[in-house]
């Protein structure tokens, strides 16, 4: 029993700490985002759209996919999360924000994370006219050697 209640309670603490944060930035804590936030934050991972409204089904919630989209548009224009444009195609939502860059394997479609620091482009290209440097995108893409 002491199990079920430990689930219980960490639970109820990530729905607490989902609700924080999303208060915390202004964005109002319906029980859909708060739902999302969950899943996107129990650890530091890279999800797309579709991935999130799979796992939202196995657990038979019924938010909708346009909810699904524009809540992780809102995440990421409040910088909770951070897209990984691979593709037009293939866009995922990484929960991890700090500075770091990406591995894609094009075999397996998997993501994975390496230190931003191990790249250095040096010099960077002449920025355009009126422009200052934002960041810095890098994603290495990989595939199984033979
Ligand atoms: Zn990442």
């Amino acid at each position: 029993m002491k199990n079920v209640t430990d689930n219980r309670n960490h639970l109820k603490t990530m729905k607490e700490s989902a609700f924080k944060t999303l208060s915390s930035l202004n964005i109002k804590p319906t029980s859909q985002r708060i739902d999302i936030a969950e899943i996107m934050f129990c650890k530091d991972q890279h999800l797309s759209a579709e991935d999130i409204i799979t796992i939202l089904n196995d657990s038979d919630s019924s938010i909708s996919r346009a909810t699904v989209y524009n809540t992780l548009n809102l995440f990421a224009e409040k910088g909770l999360v951070r897209r990984v444009v691979i593709d037009s195609s293939k866009i995922y939502y990484d929960s991890k924000t700090t500075p770091h860059s990406h591995y894609f394997n094009i075999d397996t479609g998997e993501i994975s994370d390496f230190e931003f620091e191990d790249v250095k482009i040096s010099p960077l290209p002449k920025l355009p006219e009126h422009t200052v440097q934002d960041s810095v995108d890098v994603i290495v893409r990989v595939k199984n050697s033979k």
